[in-house]
């Protein structure tokens, strides 16, 4: 059968468009759908808008710090409006590079929402195209628990286009967005509470990390509600302020509440199950390694697989199924080492294995830590501190994790992390000659491994 298509993929965000763009350039025919913005999650309403806005409201900071410095800052103001806007117009520019990027690669964008109507039919609104083989890269969306008032609130999506700022601000939740979220507020003057569940924040992360950007939040002003969940919000009219009823009969006041609870994958009305692609039990598309689904012609990349999701591992899961499915090149993404960031304020950024994963899958380790007070803050006089952590598997003195939350720590990240993959030893990094100076450089003049038994540290939970 002659099909219109030898790849159609549903799903024009990160994975999508990385994976139609290779395909292409192998030589393959390629279509792609998009429901809403070319460029997905990331580009539109995630990393990119987002980090800019930490750009802006970590001008707050500086304002402050500068007057030890000998700098005389009149008292600043700030315009949301104008922040809003011109992030807005930079997410309008990426989108068009993006639908360039796809034209220029000879994919043909079929604007609209795709549901696969059998194995080898998409359907995007009235229009219906074949394939040989698809890809569903549809990524995922945010989700709230449902909670009387609910509606009144918002979630990451919304938070871009803020008509105004609150002056308070609620954010449910103790993930990355709830604490990225948090400095971006904190930073442009508004009044900020973390409602979460947990003891501490980022659940997941190495434990004295957790600590560490808990006490950085705490010490910026934010307040931190935690060991409870939010039950109810009312407000007159669904209008601020808003009352926020807690468990245990807790009650606070704010102007806006933001849930950032969690994310799930866009799997519905898709079609997946009448063609017999399989979820798996978290409700993400079974995938295997070589992100094959249950049907012999159809793949899944990106977040609607939950593997790990971050833009740069769709990136990558998009790429390999294009080099192995067109290139001739057959690769697996490899999902081990996998660096990241929380752009919270502090910053945390990490890459391998947590002190905790450490100790219980590798059984003897070498801890190697360090907490100070970074230099600029010796003449601003701010409350900061940095924590730096090598995690060294005792056996063969490789570096399996490396941790650290303090300012430039995702830049700093990015590079050990190269060592990290390539397998380096301890011994290799007390070898590698420091640049004075830096924070960074801490992380090749540990030279005292912590004393054993190490703090109790606790099991992830
Ligand atoms: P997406 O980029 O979400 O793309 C999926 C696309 O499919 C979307 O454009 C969607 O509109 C479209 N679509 C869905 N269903 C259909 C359909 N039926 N038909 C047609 N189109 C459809 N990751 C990082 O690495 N670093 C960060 O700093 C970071 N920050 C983030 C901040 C926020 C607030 C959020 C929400 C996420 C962040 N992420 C970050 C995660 C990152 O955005 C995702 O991991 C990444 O975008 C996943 O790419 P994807 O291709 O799987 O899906």
């Amino acid at each position: 059968m002659a099909f219109d298509y030898d790849l159609f993929v549903i799903g024009a965000g990160s994975g999508g468009v990385r994976a139609s763009r290779i395909a292409a350039a192998h030589g393959a025919r390629v279509g792609i759908c998009e429901d809403f913005r070319v460029g997905g999650t990331c580009v539109i309403r995630g990393c990119v808008p987002k980090k800019l806005l930490v750009y802006g409201s970590k001008f707050a900071h500086e304002f402050e710090d500068a007057a030890p410095f000998g700098w005389t800052v009149p008292t600043p103001t700030h315009s949301w409006e104008t922040l809003r806007d011109n992030v807005a117009k930079e997410v309008d520019r990426l989108n068009g590079v993006y639908i360039r990027l796809l034209e220029s690669a000879g994919v043909k964008l079929h604007l609209g929402r795709g549901r696969l109507m059998d194995r080898h039919t998409i359907a995007i609104g009235e229009e219906t195209v074949t394939a040989e083989k698809i890809l569903v890269a549809t990524g995922g969306h945010p989700v709230s628990p449902d909670v009387p008032g609910k509606e009144w609130a918002i979630s990451s999506n919304e938070a871009f286009h803020l008509a105004e700022l609150p002056k308070r601000i609620a954010l449910v939740g103790g993930g990355f967005i709830a604490v990225e979220f948090a400095g971006i507020f904190n930073g442009l003057g508004c009044e900020v509470d973390i409602v979460l569940r947990r003891d501490r924040v980022l659940r997941g992360f190495d434990e004295e990390c957790r600590t560490a950007v808990n006490e950085g939040l705490r010490s910026s002003g934010i307040r931190l509600r935690t060991e409870t969940e939010i039950v109810r919000i009312e407000a007159s009219g669904g209008k601020a302020p808003f009352q926020v009823s807690t468990q245990l009969g807790g009650m606070f006041e704010t102007d806006l509440v933001m849930y950032a609870t969690g994310r799930a994958p866009n799997t519905a009305g898709i079609g997946l199950e009448k063609v017999g692609v399989q979820l798996d039990k978290a409700g993400a598309i079974a995938v295997d390694e070589w992100s094959r689904t249950t049907v012999p012609n159809i793949w899944a990349v990106g977040d609607v697989t939950d593997r790990i999701n971050l833009t740069p591992v769709a990136l990558m899961e998009g790429h390999c199924f294009a080099d192995t499915e067109f290139g001739n090149r057959p690769r697996k993404p490899d999902h081990r080492d996998v660096p990241s960031a929380v752009f919270s304020q502090p910053e945390l950024a990490t890459v391998g294995l947590t002190e905790e994963e450490a100790r219980m899958r590798l059984g003897e380790v070498r801890i190697f830590a360090s907490a100070f007070r970074p230099m600029k803050a010796t003449i601003s006089g701010r409350e900061q501190r940095t924590f730096m952590k090598l995690v060294v598997e005792a056996a063969t003195d490789r570096v399996v994790g490396v941790h650290m939350v303090g300012d430039d720590a995702a830049e700093l990240i990015q590079g050990l992390a190269v060592a990290v993959k390539a397998g380096a030893t301890k011994a290799q990094f007390d070898a590698t000659v420091g640049i004075h100076p830096t924070a960074g450089e801490e992380f090749v003049t540990m030279r005292t491994a912590r004393a054993e038994p190490a703090p109790r540290a606790r099991a992830a939970e």
